[in-house]
């Protein structure tokens, strides 16, 4: 079977094709000639995972999943959530300042809970069908590690004692929000199209 993953990130794709396996061919955006800026306009992780999965269904024709992410913490009330990227404003994607915002807005706190969250938005011809995963934690008071990317050097998963940017990339998958969310949809999949490796 072939579907498509709305993402150019390499480091996206060749995750969910490893958590695939050769059973199912799973194309990226540049694979179908597609390099439109689709818009990520909603306020929800739900709605631009949707917007973007429908995106390329619409325009295209072919069946595909797309996946948003948003760091939440409690006492943010959520924040910054959908706006993860965006947060310290800008072009967004700058983490050094993202991280610094944030730290910024828990110095006088220590409820400091917090929790990775994906949703993958699969279209099914005109129906959707929605997957998610997430990793329970805290924000630490200080960056540590270098690994990893975006907010890992500051959020530490429950049960562990070192953040996501000292974690190995396995250790990291086994319990992140990205690897539970694609998991369930690639289970899904597999199962729909009787596909056992
Ligand atoms: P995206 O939806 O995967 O592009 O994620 C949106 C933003 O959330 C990223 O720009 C990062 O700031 C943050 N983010 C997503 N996944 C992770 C992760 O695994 N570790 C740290 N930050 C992440």
């Amino acid at each position: 079977m072939k579907i498509v993953f709305a993402t150019n990130n390499a480091h996206k794709l060749a995750e969910v094709r490893q958590i695939a396996g050769p059973g199912m061919e799973i194309l990226s955006l540049a694979d179908i000639g597609c390099h439109d800026d689709i818009p990520e306009t909603a306020d929800t992780l739900e709605g631009n995972a949707a917007i973007k999965a429908r995106w390329v269904r619409d325009r295209y024709g072919y069946d595909c999943f797309a996946d948003d992410t948003g760091l939440e913490v409690d006492t943010l009330g959520g924040a910054p959530g959908v706006y993860s990227a965006r947060y310290a404003g800008g072009e967004g994607h700058d983490s050094k300042a993202n991280m610094a915002l944030l730290l910024r807005n828990l110095a006088d706190t220590d409820r400091r809970t917090a929790r990775f969250r994906t949703v993958i938005a699969l279209t099914e011809g005109p129906q959707m069908r929605t997957f998610e995963g997430r990793v329970d934690g805290h924000i630490t008071r200080q960056p540590s590690g270098a690994d990893g990317f975006g907010y890992d050097p500051v959020f530490m998963p429950d049960g562990w004692d070192k953040t996501f940017a000292e974690a190995t990339a396995a250790e990291k998958n086994a319990v992140s929000h990205r690897g539970r969310a694609v998991r369930r949809l690639i289970d899904y999949l597999s199962s729909k199209y009787n596909i056992n490796d």
